[in-house]
């Protein structure tokens, strides 16, 4: 053994990416390892530098997928090999987070280590629904409780009901599944059926779903609202108050459903939320690259053979470079190609890289793209488009009867899964629902006919004939064209092919 690596076990607060540390998020740039669970979600990957190893040690109510003894062996071998280990953790880390058994692993073998403190969620997820644990003259304390047992189900610890005689404001961490029998043994033991209670899901994050109601009826309320993990359970009076920015700016009161990776929707709920808009992320896009499979491969090796490299999103321009740098190449392997993009954000994206674009059509779409090239490349060149499963069969179509060599590859996939917070009974309830890319669209639609009423999408209709009826807002023509596809009529396309452009159709709309 060379040398010690050290570990830090950083607090990744509880969930909004803006709530980490300055502290906690330069270490994560600097790591040679990431350690992370399910709280301290892949939201941080970004920062963490691209030689980065992220390893994955999940933590889920119901499913560990490792067991802590097994975690901690990790850290211990890793630091021993001699990483600079950053061991994320949701919160803070002492928060029943478990930090201190890792510590102790490490202390056994010698090993160096710091905390970085985090935000708790304790605090951090009632104070964002607008609930303070403390309030002069309403709440001299508040007590943060486990609702989860050894024991398991159905029981709670013999002293439980010392809480239900307790001033001040009670908050309970890992309690949803046991929140019939915590609501029933604090009114047993003291408590006013008719204390305020709230629980709030996904605190912080874009789908964040609040509900409130007095002590004896929280947990028919959140079973009826369907809340799920993670949530924290607020009982006492403080719960009652709702000291949330009353919402300023142009888009105040408005409630925008958007769709999207995680990533985008992450950007998007930030900028509408600072507009005043309430947000709800409805549909979770993943992106799965194929880096990793042989067409791919094959393409980073023949790039010497290539002349152009053509990509119709940011993603692919992300994705691309990832897969580049990955092997070790860098990017004098492009010295020699051209660049063509379909639009802004891609284009912004590809000078993220440093390389400029040689071409970019007028308007954003696939003919259009297809259309210059065609002009645009001389006889000879070769052309590598890399872009997502599905992408518009009209650029190769197009290139292909103008007889033009080039390979057509798929670099990822964009699949889509409702979020927690995508109830299709509710979506007729928001006023603006977004989508930024057709596969988003297509996701939309199949989420709210699974889980809606008939094979047509629940009551959506445009233009909006109801002034109830959400305004599809579409980020670009590609995507409204998708919507026309399914049957519906975008109400708004963004002039600009961006987040700043999307919002800034919202809010021309919300003014007339
Ligand atoms: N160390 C963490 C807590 C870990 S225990 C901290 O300081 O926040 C995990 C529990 O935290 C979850 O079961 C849930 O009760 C709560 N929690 C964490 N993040 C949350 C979030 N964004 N919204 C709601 N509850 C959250």
């Amino acid at each position: 053994m060379d040398r010690l690596g050290c570990v830090y076990l950083v607090g990744a607060g509880p969930g909004d990416p803006g709530l980490m540390t300055i502290k906690g998020r330069e270490l994560l740039s600097s790591c040679d390892v990431v350690v992370y669970d399910h709280l301290a979600s892949k939201r941080f990957l970004d920062w963490v530098p691209e030689t980065c190893r992220k390893i994955y040690v999940g933590k889920q109510a119901g499913h560990h997928s490792m067991k802590q003894e097994e975690i901690n062996d990790v850290l211990v071998e890793l630091a021993l090999s001699g990483h600079t280990v950053v061991r994320l953790k949701g919160g803070d880390p002492f928060v029943f987070g478990r930090g201190g058994e890792e510590i102790l692993a490490l202390e056994k073998h010698g090993i160096p280590y710091e905390t970085v403190p985090g935000v708790t969620s304790a605090v951090a997820v009632p104070e964002c629904a607008g609930i303070p644990v403390t309030h002069r003259a309403v709440s001299r304390s508040f007590h943060v409780i486990t609702g989860h047992t050894q024991a398991g189900m159905e029981c709670l610890p013999p002293d439980f009901g010392v809480y239900g005689t307790l001033p001040g404001t009670l908050v309970f961490l890992m309690g949803l599944g046991q929140l019939p029998l915590i609501a029933k043994q604090l009114i047993d033991s003291g408590k006013s059926p008719d204390t305020p209670a709230a629980v709030i899901e996904n605190g912080t994050l874009p789908g964040e779903r609040v509900v409130r109601a007095p002590l004896s009826q929280i947990s028919s309320r959140v079973r009826e609202a369907g809340l799920g993990t993670p949530a924290i359970i607020v009982v006492g009076d403080t719960a009652a108050y709702e000291m949330k920015y009353r919402t300023a700016g142009p888009l105040a009161g408005r409630r925008v459903g958007i769709t999207g990776t995680e990533q985008f929707a992450g950007k998007l709920a930030a900028a509408l939320s600072e507009q005043g808009a309430q947000v709800s992320w409805l549909v979770n896009m993943k992106v799965e690259d194929h880096i990793e499979e042989a067409p791919m491969q094959a393409a980073y090796r023949n790039l010497p053979s290539y002349t152009w490299l053509v990509f119709t999103s940011a993603n692919g321009v992300r994705l691309f470079f990832q897969g580049l740098f990955k092997d070790g190449r860098d990017c004098r392997c492009l010295g020699h190609v051209k660049f063509a993009v379909i639009g802004d954000g891609t284009g912004r994206e590809l000078s993220g890289y440093g390389f400029n674009a040689d071409y970019m059509p007028d308007a954003y779409c696939a003919k259009a793209l297809a259309d210059g090239l065609v002009h645009a490349v001389s006889p000879g060149d070769r052309l590598l488009i890399a872009r997502s499963a599905g992408g518009s069969p009209i650029l190769a179509q197009t290139l292909l009867n103008a007889g033009i060599h080039f390979d057509d590859i798929v670099l990822y996939e964009v699949t889509g899964q409702p979020s927690a917070s995508f109830i299709p009974e509710e979506v007729m309830g928001f006023d603006y629902i977004t989508f930024a890319s057709a596969s988003g669209v297509r996701a939309f639609f199949d989420c709210l006919t699974q889980g809606g009423t008939g094979d047509k999408a629940v009551g959506i209709q445009g233009p909006a004939v109801h002034p109830k009826n959400p305004k599809l807002v579409c980020i670009g023509a590609v995507t409204a064209r998708e919507l026309e596809r399914q049957g519906y009529k975008a109400d708004i396309t963004a002039a600009q092919y961006h987040i700043e452009g999307l919002v800034k159709a919202i809010i021309k709309d919300s003014f007339v």
